[in-house]
């Protein structure tokens, strides 16, 4: 059988699917978003920064793929009627979504938890955890129009097995895990919607390196490498699969 880690995605894998992404203007949110577009979504841009998310637009259209949009929206901040605004708008747009890549995330500080500034502890958890949380809340009921919807949720090794110095973003991440268990389960039978936690693992990205400031990129695989995995769990081959934890890289042997 062939495994996710490997999975080789027909060129029209995801046609015909409306697709959101967040962070979609840098790192694997970018290669995502432009590998969804590749395999025939039309995707939705989601970030903060629009130069980038305008970037990403534009090499979408070189390609002569689906025309995407571009939602700018920012985490931080955003409050309950900005995510209901969100899904109106969507929803006069396009009647459903396919699909959520829920990408966007924050590092906060590496540190011993007592040293740790709270105001930034809670700035992490806000655009890690509770504004994805709000935008999915809102989001519901238009994945729910479709017939085959995929929410990934972005985890990390650390939202999987806590670690020390870690702080805000592996309790994050564990948060994540919590909502996509509980989410998988409400809409399980009820729905055609799926949802599963994806953690990318060691991936060339400028998170990656304000992580680990020492460490060559070089030795990391890039963005576009992982991806086999988020079309796996996009696309139709992995339906019926959810409340899952998987990985886009093999453990190293
Ligand atoms: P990245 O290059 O730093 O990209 C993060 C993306 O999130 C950027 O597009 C960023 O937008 C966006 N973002 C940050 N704060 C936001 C906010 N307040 N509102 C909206 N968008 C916001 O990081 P990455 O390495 O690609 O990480 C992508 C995901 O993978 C994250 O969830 C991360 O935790 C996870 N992950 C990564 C690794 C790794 O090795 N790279 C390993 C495990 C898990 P701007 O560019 O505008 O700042």
């Amino acid at each position: 059988m062939q495994s996710h880690y490997s999975y080789q995605p027909a060129d029209d894998l995801l046609k015909g699917r409306i697709i959101l992404v967040t962070g979609a203007g840098d790192g694997i949110g970018r290669a995502a978003a432009l590998g969804f577009a590749d395999k025939g979504a039309t995707v939705v841009l989601l970030g903060r920064t629009i130069s980038k998310l305008e970037a990403v637009y534009d090499e979408i259209e070189a390609r002569g793929a689906e025309k995407p949009a571009i939602y700018p929206l920012n985490f931080e901040g955003a409050t309950w009627p900005d995510y209901k605004e969100m899904a109106d708008r969507l929803y006069e747009e396009f009647g459903r979504l396919d699909g959520v890549l829920h990408n966007a995330g924050i590092l906060g500080q590496i540190t011993p938890l007592q040293g740790y500034n709270p105001e930034l502890w809670h700035e992490v958890m806000q655009v890690n955890f509770t504004g994805p949380t709000m935008m999915l809340q809102a989001l519901i009921p238009l994945l729910q129009q479709s017939q085959d919807a995929s929410v990934i949720l972005t985890s990390s090794s650390v939202g999987r097995k806590g670690r020390a110095f870690w702080g805000a973003y592996a309790c994050s991440k564990f948060a994540l895990e919590g909502l996509s268990q509980v989410m998988s389960e409400e809409l399980e039978n009820i729905s055609q919607v799926r949802v599963n936690t994806l953690n990318p693992g060691a991936t060339r990205t400028k998170m990656r390196a304000k992580a680990y400031p020492g460490e060559d990129p070089n030795t990391l695989p890039t963005p576009e490498e992982i991806l086999p995995a988020y079309y796996y769990l996009m696309g139709p081959d992995s339906k019926g699969v959810t409340g899952q934890q998987l990985d886009a890289q093999p453990p190293k042997s």
